[in-house]
C-alpha cells in the first residue's frame, strides 16, 4: 500500500475506507489494477481503529470470503469467539426458536469479532498490498461521470481521473445522492444501545434474541463469560438508559435477560446507534458501484449488514476479474449489471425479512401478539422454512 495525495489516474477509485472499502481492494490484491481508497480519516485512526461497541456476527460464508481475501490470519484467534445456538424469545414466553449449529452441520453458527479488530485485521492485509494507493485526510466532493471516464473532485483540489468510482461511503453514501440514486429509508425512529457485559452464569455459546414490544434485548456470546449486549429502545428510553448509573444498569439488563446470566456487570462504555435502513434504488450506472452499506444498509437486529457487505463485495470483485479476463472495459454497464442482479437477488429477501420481523415483533396490537407466537412455532416446525433461514448462515 501505498500513501500519496498527487494528482493522478487510477482504474478504480474507492471513496470510503470502512472495513467494506477496504475488504473490496483486498480483493482486487496482485491484479494489474490500479486502485485508489480516499477516506477522510486519518491513516492513524484507520491502522488503530476505536472500539465502537459493535460485535459482528459473522457467518460461515463471511469466514470464507476473509479467507480469501488473507485478512482472518491476521485476527487473533484467542479473540474470537463462536456462536453455537441462536434462540429466539418473544416477550417473557418460555417457547423459542433455536437455530443449532449441527442443522448447517458445522462446528458453529457464525462467529462473534469485535468490529475494531475486523478494521485492524483489514488495515494490515491492506499494507502488504502493492497496487493499491491510500488518500487520508481527504474527502470525496463530487463525481462526473463520461462515456470514457469518470472524475472525482477531493476536498483538498485534487482532481483524480478513473475507469470506475465504487462508493463505499456508508448508508448516507453522499455519492450515491450525487450520482442522482435514491434509497427506500426507513427511520424506525429508536436507538440501539451496544456495550459489553461480564456475566456469573456462562452463556454456553447461545446468542439470544427476547422481542419485548418496545424494546428488543439480545446478546452475543464473547470471551471469558462476557457477551456483547444489544438494547434496542425507543429515544427517550435510550437517554435514560445512556444516563443511568453503571449499578442500575446492571441490575436492568439482569432483569431484561430473565436473570439467565445471573449476575451481570457492565465492562466499557456504552454506545448508541440510530435505526435507519437503507436500500438503494440502483446499485450501479456507467462507471459508478455502490457496495457495503451504501448498497445496503440494514437493520442491526438480525447482523447481517456486513456479511452482506463481504457477500457484495466478493460478487463485485469476481465480474471485474472476469471482465479483465476478457480483456473488457471494467467500468461498463454490462459489467456492473451482474453485479446488481446478483446483489439485489441475496440482500432483498434478508433486508425485507428483517424489516419485517421488527414491525411485527414491535407491535402491540394482539393480532401481532398472536401471529408472533404463531410464526416462532411455524418455523422451529416446518423444516424447509427453517432451512431457508439456516441457509442464510452456511
Ligand atoms: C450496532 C451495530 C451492530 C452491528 N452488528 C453487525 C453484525 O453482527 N454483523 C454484521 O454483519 N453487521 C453488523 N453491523 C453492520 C456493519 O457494522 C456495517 O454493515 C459495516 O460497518 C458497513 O461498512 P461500510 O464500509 O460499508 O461503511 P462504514 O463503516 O460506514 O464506512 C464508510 C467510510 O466512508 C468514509 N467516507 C464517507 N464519505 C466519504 C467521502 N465523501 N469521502 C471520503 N470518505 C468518506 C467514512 O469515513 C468511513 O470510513 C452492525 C452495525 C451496527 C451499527
Amino acid at each position: 500500500m501505498i500513501s500519496k495525495k498527487k494528482n493522478t489516474n487510477f482504474d478504480i477509485v474507492v471513496v470510503g475506507g470502512g472495513p467494506v472499502g477496504i475488504a473490496f481492494a483486498c480483493g482486487l490484491a496482485n491484479t494489474k489494477i490500479k486502485i485508489a481508497i480516499v477516506d477522510k480519516q486519518s491513516k492513524n485512526s484507520m491502522s488503530n481503529p476505536k472500539v465502537d461497541g459493535r460485535e459482528i456476527a459473522l457467518t460461515q460464508h463471511s469466514l470464507k470470503i476473509l479467507e480469501k481475501l488473507e485478512v482472518w490470519n491476521f485476527v487473533p484467534k484467542k479473540l474470537i469467539s463462536a456462536i453455537k445456538e441462536a434462540r429466539v424469545l418473544d416477550g417473557n414466553s418460555k417457547y423459542f426458536l433455536n437455530f443449532d449449529h449441527s442443522e448447517i452441520k458445522k462446528e458453529c453458527l457464525g462467529y462473534i469479532v469485535p468490529n475494531y479488530l475486523i478494521r485492524k485485521s483489514l488495515f494490515k492485509r491492506l499494507k502488504s498490498i502493492k497496487n493499491v494507493t491510500l488518500i487520508n485526510n481527504n474527502e470525496c466532493l463530487s463525481v462526473n461521470i463520461s462515456k470514457k471516464f469518470a472524475t472525482l473532485k477531493m476536498a483538498k483540489g485534487e482532481i483524480i481521473k478513473t475507469s470506475l468510482v465504487v462508493a463505499a461511503d456508508s448508508r448516507f453514501s453522499k455519492m450515491r445522492s450525487k450520482m442522482g440514486i435514491s434509497a427506500f429509508t426507513r427511520n424506525f425512529d429508536k436507538n440501539m444501545i451496544v456495550c459489553r457485559m461480564k456475566h456469573k452464569k456462562s452463556h454456553k455459546n447461545i446468542a439470544y434474541e427476547f422481542f419485548r414490544y418496545n424494546q428488543t434485548q439480545a446478546s452475543l456470546p464473547y470471551i471469558k463469560n462476557q457477551s456483547g449486549i444489544v438494547t434496542t429502545a425507543t429515544k427517550d428510553l435510550t437517554e435514560s438508559l445512556m444516563k443511568m448509573s453503571k449499578r442500575k444498569f446492571n441490575k436492568e439488563m439482569e432483569n431484561n435477560f430473565n436473570n439467565s446470566f445471573g449476575k451481570m456487570e457492565l465492562i466499557g462504555k456504552r454506545y448508541t446507534y440510530p435505526m435507519i435502513t437503507t436500500y438503494a434504488k440502483k446499485f450501479i450506472s456507467h462507471r459508478f458501484a455502490v457496495i457495503g452499506d451504501a448498497a445496503v444498509g440494514m437493520h442491526p437486529v438480525t447482523a447481517h449488514g456486513f456479511n452482506l457487505g463481504l457477500k457484495g463485495l466478493d460478487i463485485l470483485n469476481n465480474e471485474i476479474k472476469n471482465a479483465l479476463k476478457n480483456k473488457i472495459d471494467i467500468g461498463i454497464t454490462d459489467v456492473l449489471k451482474k453485479y446488481q442482479s446478483k446483489l439485489h437477488r441475496a440482500a432483498a429477501p434478508v433486508y425485507l425479512a428483517t424489516n419485517g420481523i421488527i414491525n411485527l415483533y414491535t407491535s402491540n396490537i394482539l393480532p401481532a401478539k398472536i401471529t408472533r407466537q404463531f410464526i416462532l412455532r411455524f418455523v422451529n416446525i416446518v423444516k424447509p422454512v427453517k432451512q431457508t433461514f439456516l441457509n442464510i448462515l452456511k
